[in-house]
């Protein structure tokens, strides 16, 4: 989401003639379009403006701007004391950017025929914003709003501009795109009106409450969908389900991903888990391990739970020493290494057609994704948004190998 705001602001800025340099010390305008949904995001967001600070000083930066979460939270107003900042956006006023840099006022629009964020070829399409969720821990909701779904026809209308553009892959955004629901549809509806317009679909991210199981049904039927499915479940303990109100028991998210194996078989599953939050005990963690080797992810986020001022969460007692959220830290990665790894060697041997993301590296090779949704580096210069046949000759635990293309 915040790569996609970013390719937003870079198009107003451009429009108003700045060209993108690589350098700090290059810019006259430099834009920290951030996150804030662990402290660490706001560590790294202090070290660069004390890192900009200093060549503001000593007259090589001239302007600083910071947007995006970090933004619209209150520790803003905190930063703005401690840094020289020109200017601070939040998450709905990123328009505001225009006239500072001298461009007309304009009005927030979703996303103006952007011609996508890797290029032509792969394009970022918002659906909603804000959620409306409360979890625990979670700062998203005070920083991004409630949610707001945009109109089928305005989604559509922008697909298919895309697409008569040349884009090739169109990914719908939202925090919790599969709740999006307007005048009678549903996210299926969107989802499957989307695939009859776009070559290639994906979308991100899902919520396991609102997750039906006709979309997953979908995933497996219409053949312009990725068969990749990234749905958090956070924990695998009901107790920890419940203290973060996350609104679903582990048993309805294994029975969401029997569905989802059914329906796509060959495709691959994703998810995103907290380790350490507030009460969690080592049960909690046991069962959380259980359910990480019950559903054999093909890749797992794991995040140490990271307390955000302003959260219940980080007001609630019992906080898991470091020591401890370390070693849970390690035991869940493992175990999903281990089965990712597992099921990508099943993969050897298979001829896929591979879409290029990236384009290839010194090393000659490209970075490409399958229609079951596996990372592959294969060997070809051809640009993003191609496609080719190859040979998997063999996997890691994060990414499968294929050889020369045939076709
Ligand atoms: N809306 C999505 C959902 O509900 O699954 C996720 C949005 S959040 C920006 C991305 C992930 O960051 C979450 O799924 C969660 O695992 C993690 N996360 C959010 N707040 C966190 C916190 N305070 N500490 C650690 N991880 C956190
Ligand atoms: Fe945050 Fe996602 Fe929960 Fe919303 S549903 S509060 S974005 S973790």
């Amino acid at each position: 989401m915040n790569v996609h705001d970013s390719d937003r602001i870079r198009r107003m800025i451009q429009d108003a003639g700045y060209a993108e340099v690589q350098r700090y010390e290059d810019a006259d305008l430099v834009i920290l379009n951030t996150c804030y949904v662990r402290e660490n995001a706001v560590d790294r967001v202090k070290g660069h403006l004390g890192e900009l600070n200093r060549l503001r000083r000593e007259g090589r930066v001239k302007k600083v701007a910071l947007t995006g979460c970090i933004g619209a939270a209150e520790e803003s107003a905190t930063l703005r004391q401690t840094y020289d900042i020109d200017l601070v956006l939040g998450t709905h006023n990123t328009y505001e950017l225009a006239e500072f840099v001298g461009l007309p006022t304009m009005q927030e629009t979703y996303t103006p025929e952007l011609p996508g964020t890797e290029g032509g070829h792969n394009a970022f399409v918002t659906i909603m914003t804000g959620c409306n969720y409360q979890c625990s821990y979670c700062i998203v909701p005070t920083v991004r709003g409630r949610m707001i779904c945009r109109p089928m026809e305005s989604v559509l209308g922008e697909v298919e501009n895309l697409v008569a553009g040349g884009t090739g892959y169109v990914t719908l955004l939202g925090q919790t795109v599969d709740a999006w629901r307007h005048e009678g549809k549903r996210f299926c509806d969107l989802l499957e009106a989307v695939s009859e317009k776009a070559p290639r679909v994906w979308f991100t991210t899902s919520h396991p409450s609102n997750m039906e199981d006709r979309t997953l049904r979908a995933i497996g039927e219409k053949e312009t969908i990725v068969k990749r499915l990234h749905l958090p479940v956070q924990s695998g303990s009901d107790r920890m389900l419940r203290v973060m109100h996350r609104g679903y028991k582990a048993e309805r998210y294994r029975r969401k991903i029997e569905v989802f194996r059914e329906a796509a078989p060959e495709g691959t599953l994703s998810t995103d888990i907290i380790v350490g939050h507030p009460g969690e005990t080592e049960e909690d963690h046991q069962q959380t391990l259980r359910l990480v080797a019950d559903c054999a992810f093909d890749s797992a986020y794991i995040f140490k739970f990271s307390p955000r001022r302003g959260t219940e969460a980080a007001t609630l007692p019992d906080s898991v020493p470091d020591a401890i959220v370390q070693r849970r830290f390690l035991e869940v990665l493992r175990q999903v290494e281990q089965n990712a790894f597992t099921r990508n060697q099943r993969k050897i041997g298979g001829v896929e057609e591979i879409y290029i993301r990236h384009g290839s590296t010194e090393d000659g090779k490209a970075i490409g994704e399958t229609w079951s949704g596996h990372a592959v580096h294969v060997e070809t210069n051809l640009p993003p948004g191609n496609y080719v046949k190859a040979r998997i000759e063999s996997a890691g635990p994060h990414v499968l190998y294929a050889g020369k293309p045939s076709g």
